[in-house]
């Protein structure tokens, strides 16, 4: 972790929000049963893998969950020894590597068991959860008969051990249950074939675990909630509690000036100020994911919402200032600040996007400070 900048801009993280987001989703599912996966993939949706992480086992996550075998080592490397599961596809050449750091991986089809078994020798064991595919058509065993197969194969292998079996819903954000309902009961209907039942059975992401309990079985993985973000503007409307954002981004004017009618700003000079106008520059641009498509957006200055103005650089942009300001005057692009606030779904909106891919977007250029 960078501990020191030179450059003032920086996003915070507030774990004393991630915390309280986690209890209350915890208290919100109320079953000691159900365990919690705290989904931390892409570096915790932007946040900083191992400090979400650790913070999240702290306030009550039973494990993480990532999409790729190099988050879960990056963890392990960080201090994390919860379990760990990787969600998405594995090279079956890698297996053994998994195994080494006790890492679990998901499993889809009979092929990569066959290749998985030829890479771990004798002494080897490797926890597994199989992946049905119920309707999202990404990742997933698709029929009972397959599903019978990897099961088999799976328990008559020292190599192996059949850790958990998932799904995941396409819709669950959706207030709309038809579908979710149709992967529940395929869920089950798979579920059903089985000669035993492993550890985990898990199918809910956030939205399903706010809103369909039928979909806990007995471990639910959660990631955007925690993060205090709503999975859809739909789901707004009926959050069973408040969630607390706990991404903000943060800059400081380094230069400020006043422009007289006529003078033009940025690149095109497609800015024209009609005068008597301060224009303060903020060291943030399209390299640190403060994309382009963001002018016109309106940030914090002085407690007052300020837009940007003339196209975005990519390390610095523009705004127009309320009055004469100085040099050092922090601005807030994403949080609060006085009275004011720009949450993370104003700038999803703004950039026609979910708000998932906002703190994703805000690149490792940005340093992440925990608070
Ligand atoms: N499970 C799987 C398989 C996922 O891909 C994701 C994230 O996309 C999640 C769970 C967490 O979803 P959410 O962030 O909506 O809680």
């Amino acid at each position: 972790t960078q501990t020191q900048f030179f450059r003032d801009t920086w996003a915070e993280i507030n774990l004393d929000y991630l915390t309280e987001n986690i209890k209350n989703i915890k208290q919100h599912i109320a079953s000691e049963e159900v365990k919690m996966f705290a989904v931390v993939k892409a570096n915790a949706y932007g946040h900083g893998d191992v400090q979400v992480a650790l913070t999240a086992l702290e306030a009550g996550a039973h494990g993480l969950a990532v999409a790729f075998l190099d988050e879960a080592i990056s963890l392990r490397k960080g201090g994390v020894e919860a379990p760990i599961l990787v969600l998405g596809a594995t090279r079956s050449m890698d297996v053994k590597l998994a195994s080494s750091h006790n890492i679990s991986l998901t499993t889809f089809g009979m092929e990569w068991l066959e290749e998985a078994a030829e890479e771990l020798d004798q002494t080897s064991s490797l926890n597994l959860h199989i992946k049905c595919d119920t309707g999202m058509g990404r990742i997933g065993v698709r029929s009972t008969e397959e599903l019978k197969r990897m099961e088999s194969f799976i328990q008559s292998s020292s190599k192996f051990n059949l850790e958990g079996i998932f799904t995941h819903y396409a819709t669950a954000d959706e207030l709309d249950d038809a579908y979710l309902d149709q992967q529940l009961e395929t869920f089950e209907e798979m579920l059903a074939v089985l000669d035993e039942r492993p550890l985990y059975i898990h199918s809910s992401n956030s939205a399903a675990a706010l809103r369909k309990p039928k979909t806990h079985f007995n471990a639910v993985r959660v990631g955007i909630a925690m993060y205090g973000l709503s999975p859809s503007q739909e789901m707004k409307e009926v959050l069973p509690f408040p969630l607390k954002e706990v991404f903000s981004l943060h800059s400081r004017l380094i230069y400020a000036k006043e422009l007289e009618a006529g003078d033009k700003v940025s690149y095109g000079a497609t800015y024209e100020s009609a005068g008597d106008e301060w224009i303060g520059t903020i060291p943030i641009g399209y390299a640190d994911g403060w994309l382009r498509k963001l002018q016109g957006q309106q940030v914090i200055v002085d407690g007052k919402r300020c837009p940007i103005v003339g196209r975005i650089c990519m390390d610095q942009c523009m705004v127009s200032l309320p009055g004469a300001l100085k040099a050092g005057v922090k601005v807030t692009l994403i949080g609060h600040e006085a009275d004011e606030a720009v949450s993370i779904d104003e700038i999803a909106e703004k950039l026609e996007t979910i708000n998932y891919e906002i703190p994703c977007i805000i690149s490792t250029r940005v340093p992440r400070i925990y608070i």
